[in-house]
């Protein structure tokens, strides 16, 4: 942990009466009491590929109650690239054999597993036994049962855990999230949430095998395309139906290519998602009573751009999106507000997804969900 600005976290304070609320009984074992120091959490980074290097990384520069604290990598080479970029001590920097010993590290505060999928299971567990928070990346883990495990073990070991949806955080979300919820054009009748691109690359990257990956575009992209519905329409599906096309076998040998799936929700309210390593897509609509609302680019880093059936732009000043998630993490750990992303939320997709295949293997059989709320987080 380090210091950090009053200034700064008291702008981020003020935009939240629940923050403050809880401020006199949270914030007492960070250091919020003395009144004259505030605190940042120390961030290690677990994995040091594109989306760390290029989107983690640089987002911590800028974040206001985190930092780039530590790495734990398997590449030595990246150890002091790391280290001199980052002005990392050597003490904070670990390897997949010794990551254990961060327990130790009190400069750890929060561990962020940024692996391929099959691993985030044992990296988010060994997290927790070493009695660090969690930030798990997105897919949370290759099946619900592993969700279970990381969840268990982040209870059991009394830390915070997050998934890393960074659109959670974001306010063009959360302008399609208040628009459900207040309605200003009526309730939602129908969702429809696009997220693909067209891999081209190294056939045997990672994300093309099913054993580290867990699944193609539906583990990789679909998952944006799950939450989106969900926020879309603020509530859970009831059912799902789902098919898959494919029409590159020979690139992808061992992964889905494309899926579409039907999601219904309660009150008749219909979603329909697509997600493709061979297209294109990145859109959300929603469709109300009397009007519409569309986000294109929807799930990208960003800028995003929206607009209504009224003429309007949504329009929000860019920033980094996982410089904002990790704040907010980082501001849930000291402050007891919102958790945007928890582990719930992860573990209600992965049903999802696993019904979604299910129902593919099944010819396109609906496939009952009793997902309650699970994983709705209302603001
Ligand atoms: P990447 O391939 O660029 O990096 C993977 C890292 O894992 C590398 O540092 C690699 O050395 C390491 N690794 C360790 N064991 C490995 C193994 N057996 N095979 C391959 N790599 C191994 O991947 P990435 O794009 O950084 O993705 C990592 C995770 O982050 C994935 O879970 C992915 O879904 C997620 N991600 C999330 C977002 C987002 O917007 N939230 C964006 C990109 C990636």
């Amino acid at each position: 942990m380090k210091n950090i600005s009053r200034r700064s976290f008291n702008t981020k304070l003020s935009k939240g009466i629940a923050g403050t609320a809880v401020l006199s009984s949270v914030g007492l074992s960070y250091g919020f009491s003395s009144g004259k120091e505030k605190k940042k959490l120390g961030i290690a980074l677990v994995g040091l590929g594109s989306y760390s290097s290029g989107q983690l990384a640089p987002g911590l520069q800028d974040a206001e109650n985190c930092y780039l604290a530590g790495i734990v990598t398997g590449t030595p080479a990246k150890e002091k690239e790391w280290m001199d970029k980052y002005n990392i001590p050597k003490k904070n920097v670990y390897n997949y054999e010794n990551f254990d010993s961060i327990a130790k590290n009190k400069d750890i505060d929060i561990v962020y597993v940024v692996l391929p999928n099959s691993m985030h299971a044992e990296y988010c567990i060994r997290a927790a036994k070493a009695g660090k928070h969690v930030i798990c990346e997105k897919p949370m883990a290759v099946s619900v049962e592993e969700c279970d495990a990381i969840i268990d073990a982040c209870n059991e070991a009394g830390v915070k855990l997050s998934v890393g949806y960074r659109m959670q955080s974001d306010p063009y979300t959360n302008e399609i999230k208040r628009m459900v919820k207040e309605k200003p054009f009526g309730s939602v009748r129908y969702v429809s949430s696009d997220a693909g691109y067209i891999s081209r690359g190294n056939p045997d990257q990672w994300r093309l095998n099913h054993a580290l990956s867990g699944g193609g575009a539906l583990m990789n992209m679909g998952v944006y395309s799950i939450q989106s519905n969900i926020y879309g329409t603020g509530q859970n599906p009831i059912s799902v139906s789902a098919q898959e096309f494919s029409s590159k076998p020979e690139y992808f040998k061992d992964t889905d290519e494309t899926i579409t799936a039907q999601m219904e929700f309660p009150e008749g309210v219909v979603g329909n998602l697509f997600t493709s390593h061979n297209a294109n897509a990145n859109r959300l609509f929603v469709s109300f009573e009397k009007g519409w609302a569309e986000l294109n680019p929807c799930h990208s880093y960003g800028p995003l751009s929206g607009r209504t059936s009224d003429g309007k732009e949504i329009k929000y000043p860019h920033q980094s999106q996982q410089k904002v998630q990790m704040d907010d993490f980082a501001k849930h750990i000291m402050l007891g507000t919102t958790n945007y992303a928890p582990g719930e939320m992860g573990k209600r997709d992965m049903i999802i997804v696993e019904a979604i295949y299910k129902s593919i293997k099944e010819g396109g059989k609906k496939i009952p969900l009793d997902l309650g709320d699970m994983g709705i987080v209302r603001q």
